[in-house]
């Protein structure tokens, strides 16, 4: 009997690059290619670190606070972590826990898998149609439980509200989670379900569209009864998640609604501007309604444009996966980087038999 026996092995979630490199575009990882509102930095500088000798408050109450006001909802339906990969994995952990399989896309965020096998939870994969939506009536039979992004990620294809309130709808024996990583830039929010659905999960984050992903805040709304539990799992693993600094400035983040709606107007713009562009490349893609594109091309694979950008620092994500393995990623970044990706792609397209289909 060796100790390796009794380790819980799991294949981890493989996070995009993070290389430091002085020069490099990053498009690769939907981070926000602008800073966050001037009120975090303010927020930040007024901070007395002193008051970092302490614990911080283990209900994030200022940031959960701001949260309530904004979205109008109570405190008791908020719960917060460190990012929405932390709350999405506390949920994980707190309702599904049946002998039915949970469901989600086939493709999808590749990290609902890997939480599924860690806490050992079965899982079904719902295909997407050969256009990248999902099929309603695939979640529609039983399980023990749901959760899947809207927008989805990484096609960017969006769902209506009425579409997932469908789902939600007929599914009232289990808890079924909207992952709205991506929402605030062109979807509608069910955030507002919560209040006639107990089952009703929705989980948003700063790192996109508050272009924090460094402060690492994620957000989920739900019942109270929902957000209980997720407490309860919570203060069972670890009390203090949320660092003070994050509380502080993930709650001024939330004020400055101006910034907010001027930066998320910025990105989708630069986004539809990228569609076309992208389609005279000779690129097809989904209709993204998130910060990122999700395109294949013509005649040139993905892998080897992934391969011939990263040669000069541009980063896109590609995923070595079934049905997306000829397909790029890209995150939206300033127009500047956007125009230097264009102006390579076309020199190496060109290069490569021309830009044409
Ligand atoms: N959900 C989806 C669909 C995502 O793409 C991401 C970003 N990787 C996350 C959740 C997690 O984001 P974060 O932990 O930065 O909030």
């Amino acid at each position: 009997m060796s100790w390796e026996e009794n380790v819980r092995k799991v294949v981890p979630y493989a996070a995009g690059e993070q290389p430091k490199k002085e020069k490099m575009i990053k498009l690769n990882t939907n981070e926000c290619p602008y800073p966050p509102s001037p009120m975090v930095a303010r927020a930040a500088s007024l901070m007395d670190l002193g008051d970092l000798r302490l614990y911080p408050d283990y209900n994030a109450e200022i940031l959960v606070e701001s949260l309530a006001e904004y979205h109008d909802v109570r405190r008791e339906n908020i719960f917060v972590g460190v990012g929405s990969d932390d709350v999405l994995a506390m949920a994980f952990l707190a309702f599904f826990d049946g002998d039915r399989p949970v469901l989600f896309p086939d493709v999808t965020y590749s990290f609902y898998d890997v939480w599924a096998d860690l806490y050992r939870i079965p899982y079904k994969l719902c295909p997407l149609s050969e256009d990248w939506h999902m099929r309603k009536e695939d979640y529609f039979g039983e399980n023990g439980g749901i959760i899947f992004p809207n927008p989805n990620a990484p096609t960017g294809v969006l769902e209506s509200a009425a579409f997932v309130e469908d789902i939600v709808r007929e599914n009232p024996d289990v808890v079924v989670i909207v992952d709205e990583a991506y929402i605030d830039f062109g979807g509608e929010s069910v955030l507002p379900l919560i209040n006639q659905y107990e089952n009703l999960l929705v989980v948003q984050t700063f790192s996109k569209s508050r272009a924090m992903a460094g402060a690492r805040i994620g957000a989920a709304f739900g019942s109270e009864k929902l957000i209980r539990y997720l407490d309860d799992v919570k203060f069972s693993i670890n009390s203090y998640t949320m660092n003070l600094p994050a509380q502080v400035m993930g709650a001024e983040a939330v004020k400055d609604d101006v910034y907010f709606r001027d930066l998320v107007k910025r990105i989708v713009r630069t986004r539809e501007y990228s569609k076309e562009r992208l389609k005279d490349l000779g690129f097809t893609f989904t209709d993204s309604m998130a910060n990122f594109i999700f395109a294949t091309h013509s005649r040139i694979p993905a892998k080897q444009i992934y391969e011939a950008l990263k040669g000069v620092d541009i980063y896109v994500r590609y995923f070595n996966k079934p049905r997306i393995d000829d397909y790029l990623r890209i995150t939206i970044g300033t127009d500047t980087e956007m125009e230097s990706l264009f102006t390579f792609l076309e020199k190496y397209l060109s290069a490569n038999g021309g830009n044409e289909n």
